[in-house]
């Protein structure tokens, strides 16, 4: 059933290997999934599609492998795709949610003492994420120094400077924190690549800054339920029973504006009378263009860093309002839509979590099941990736139009506080919309990709 028309399909019980008929000479793609996890033919078209791309210019596409989370994607490409290339790039490959990505911290708060004051830090928190009460006011000098160096740029700036909810900031911890975000959360972009509203002189109120944003991106208060590597969990700070939080979001408007505009450059600079890709999915191989995309790939990437950093900051505040002097350190904050150099030639990953060696890997589940800390492995043969998540089983259209199967218990919603601007953000996002997490992660640790750190339980989640 999953061979679709033009497409050679081989599973070995571990990995699927795909290849499109008409390019036999596109490297075949492969697809780490164990036989109890559901596989849509769509996405493996999908990936397929992504192998066989090439430039008439020249450039081509190595290797392309995907994570158990693997499901299809909006745009054309899959989600938890990995496409390693050589002389070329592929925008549509990132996606337009450029440097989405998971950031753990952790809090030494009893859960007892965290679940007696919920109703204050819930009241709290939908000021600042829904209704505005947060202060992200920019000196135009911090905002320049981010998008064009990253964090450490905008904590300089910003020291000089501290403006909003920077004033009550710790900022020499945040300092102390930079090497626990992915490449120090400091890429190489610039600045003319932001919208003409960040672009002001003077003190600047960006709108979708210290948003989370839609979908399944939540912000999550969770609990260390085990630890089961406990000289790396102590090294990381991580200990059992403590109060953690986890933030998944991305670039916001800022990597719409950058995404988009280079799918459509990559599509426009596709040369004249070539046969277009059948995908849609346009690769970039003019090494100018490639330069100038990456760098704005970066600059959005920069701006990231900095929404996260800020959604988490207001949950530290917050703690820090009704527990005291918490520190609630940081774990690690880790990109899974990003392009990155790789052998020579690029590596990009749409929603995969770079599994480097003894590095930090988050894998969330759901808003009702585990969350995993792991450590990489760098296996190679995976590109060092691993899933960044559980994935999609079931999309938002056929879990809103469920009908019967709205019963809570059904989606797995029993006992799940889930803070939602839209209600049906707990409908669509339910538990039950989501691959069982469990096979996700144990098939990554028997192909050698991650090992397990601990577990992490939801106590809320957050959903614009
Ligand atoms: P994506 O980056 O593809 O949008 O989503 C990443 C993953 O986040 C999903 O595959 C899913 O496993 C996980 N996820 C989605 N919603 C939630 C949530 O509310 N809480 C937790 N812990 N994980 C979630
Ligand atoms: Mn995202
Ligand atoms: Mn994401």
């Amino acid at each position: 059933a999953l061979a679709r028309e033009g497409l050679d399909v081989a599973y070995d019980g571990r990995v699927y290997t795909v290849r499109l008929q008409a390019d036999p000479h596109a490297p075949p793609a492969e697809v780490l999934l164990p036989p109890d996890l559901p596989v849509e033919g769509k996405a493996l078209q999908q990936l397929a599609a992504l192998a066989a791309l090439h430039h008439p210019d020249g450039g081509r596409v190595k290797q392309v492998r995907a994570t158990p989370d693997f499901h299809p994607g909006d745009s054309g490409v899959a989600i938890g795709s990995v496409v390693h290339t050589e002389g070329l790039v592929v925008p549509g490959a990132v996606g337009t949610d450029i440097n989405c990505s998971m950031r753990l911290h952790v809090a030494d708060i009893p859960v007892d003492a965290f679940l007696a004051r919920r109703d204050a830090f819930v009241e709290r928190m939908k000021g600042h994420y829904f209704f505005g009460t947060r202060d992200v006011a920019q000196g135009s000098r911090a905002l320049e120094a981010l998008l064009r160096d990253g964090l450490p740029g905008w904590l300089l700036e910003t020291e000089g400077q501290p403006l909003g909810m920077a004033a009550r900031m710790e900022l020499g911890q945040l300092h102390r924190e930079s090497d626990r975000v992915y490449l120090g959360g400091a890429l190489e972009g610039d600045p003319a690549w932001a919208p003409t509203g960040l672009r002001r002189e003077g003190v600047v109120r960006d709108p979708s800054l210290a948003t989370i944003g839609g979908g399944n991106h939540f912000v999550e208060v969770q609990r260390v339920e085990a630890v089961v590597d406990r000289a790396r969990a102590w090294a990381w700070g991580v200990r059992e029973g403590q109060l953690a939080f986890m933030v998944h979001s991305g670039s916001r408007d800022m990597g719409k504006h950058v995404g988009r505009t280079w799918q459509e450059r990559a599509r426009a600079a596709w040369p004249t009378g070539a046969p277009h890709p059948g995908s849609g999915i346009f690769p970039l191989a003019d090494p100018t263009k490639v330069r100038e995309y990456l760098k704005a790939e970066a600059t959005a990437a920069n701006y990231a860093f900095l929404n996260r950093l800020l959604l988490a900051e207001l949950v530290r505040q917050t703690l820090r309002e009704l527990f005291g002097d918490v520190e609630a350190p940081l774990v690690y904050d880790v990109p899974h839509n990003i392009t990155l150099p790789w052998e020579g030639g690029w590596l990009a990953r749409k929603g995969a979590c770079p599994a480097e060696e003894d590095q930090p890997v988050i894998i969330p589940g759901s808003m009702g099941a585990t969350s995993y800390l792991m450590r990489g492995l760098g296996n190679a043969k995976a590109l060092a990736s691993a899933s960044h998540g559980a994935g999609r089983a079931h999309s938002r259209f056929s879990m809103s139009r469920g009908g019967a199967k709205h019963r809570e218990e059904d989606l797995g919603l029993t006992g799940v506080d889930c803070i939602a601007l839209r209600a049906e953000r707990r409908i669509e996002e339910a538990p039950a919309a989501y691959k069982p997490i469990g096979p996700v992660v144990a098939s990554q640790v028997d192909a050698d990709i991650i090992r397990e750190v601990a577990r992490l339980r939801p106590l809320m989640t957050f959903k614009a």
